[in-house]
């Protein structure tokens, strides 16, 4: 029993030099961490959806930071409780075996960080970071008592944690109609469009966003290796050169182990 990575496949990514990766919510999901949409997601309602699109962005962040907060709180809890999974750490693996790994994430639960990824670029920032909207202090959700805020707190309260300056307090990350941080579109550039990885792995998205796609389409029409790992299909399933029907845990530890 078990994945079995197609055998041309394993040959193929073993004379790869560079390898970059691309990584949404489903790698999460063996962690306990609901996803937003596929099966079991947390838009599995559309209205929900909406909803929850409306929570987290800018503007319910100023004008009802409570609310905001609120939505938050269902991922920094559940992903406060739990670990990374056997996919995360298969791409520990991956970037020590690979003279060039780079990974792009979606994801905001410090899972790959707290794995041991190096060269990561969390394009939506990371919840447990925490910055005051006011005075632009700096803390961290789970480990700085003194910036008071504790992910138990916000979910028993459902309030918006306050700075000690009387400010509200909001996650470092990247809100619906907020731009994402220059630096990092700088270097996702540079590490996908200027120096095209050999092979281009895509992991657990739905694949919503332009700047996620397009990665994986210019890998293929420069004629790289492109691989998706998603049980379900998404808009770049008939671009790939291979997609894996498979969970993310099994398919990346096969490709970790045939390196
Ligand atoms: P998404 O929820 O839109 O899509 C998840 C995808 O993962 C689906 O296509 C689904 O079929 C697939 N999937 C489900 N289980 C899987 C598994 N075991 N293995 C492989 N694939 C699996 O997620 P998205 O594309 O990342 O975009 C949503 C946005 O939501 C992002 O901006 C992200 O920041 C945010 N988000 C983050 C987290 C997190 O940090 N863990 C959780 C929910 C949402
Ligand atoms: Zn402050």
């Amino acid at each position: 029993m078990g994945f079995v990575l197609p055998a041309e496949l394993a040959t193929r990514l073993r004379a790869a030099r560079s390898i970059g990766v691309i990584t949404g919510a489903g790698i999460s999901a063996e962690s306990g961490i609901p996803t937003y949409r596929g099966k079991g997601g947390i838009y599995d309602d559309p209205e929900q959806g909406d909803r929850t699109i409306e929570a987290l962005s800018a503007p319910t962040l100023r004008t009802d930071p409570d609310r905001a907060w609120q939505a938050i709180a269902k991922i920094a809890g559940a992903a406060s409780g739990a670990q990374p999974n056997a996919a995360h750490h298969a791409l520990v693996e991956i970037e020590r075996k690979v003279e060039r790994f780079v990974l792009l994430t979606q994801n905001v639960d410090g899972f790959h960080a707290a794995a041991g990824t190096r060269n990561l670029i969390d394009i939506h920032g990371d919840t447990f970071k925490l910055l005051c909207m006011k005075c632009g202090r700096r803390g961290d959700l789970s480990r700085e008592p003194d910036i008071e805020p504790c992910i138990q707190t916000i979910v028993a309260t459902g309030k918006a944690p306050r700075c000690e300056c009387g400010g509200t307090i909001r996650p470092d990350v990247v809100f619906f109609g907020e731009m994402l941080p220059e630096a990092k579109v700088q270097r996702l550039h540079d590490e996908f469009y200027h120096r095209v990885p050999d092979v281009v792995i895509s992991v657990g998205t739905s694949n919503m966003f332009p700047y996620i796609v397009q990665p994986v389409l210019i890998a293929a029409q420069q004629g790289r290796l492109t691989v998706e790992i998603n049980p379900e299909e998404t808009e770049i399933s008939g671009y790939v050169a291979y997609h894996l029907k498979a969970k993310a845990g099994e398919a990346l530890t096969a490709i970790a182990a045939a390196l």
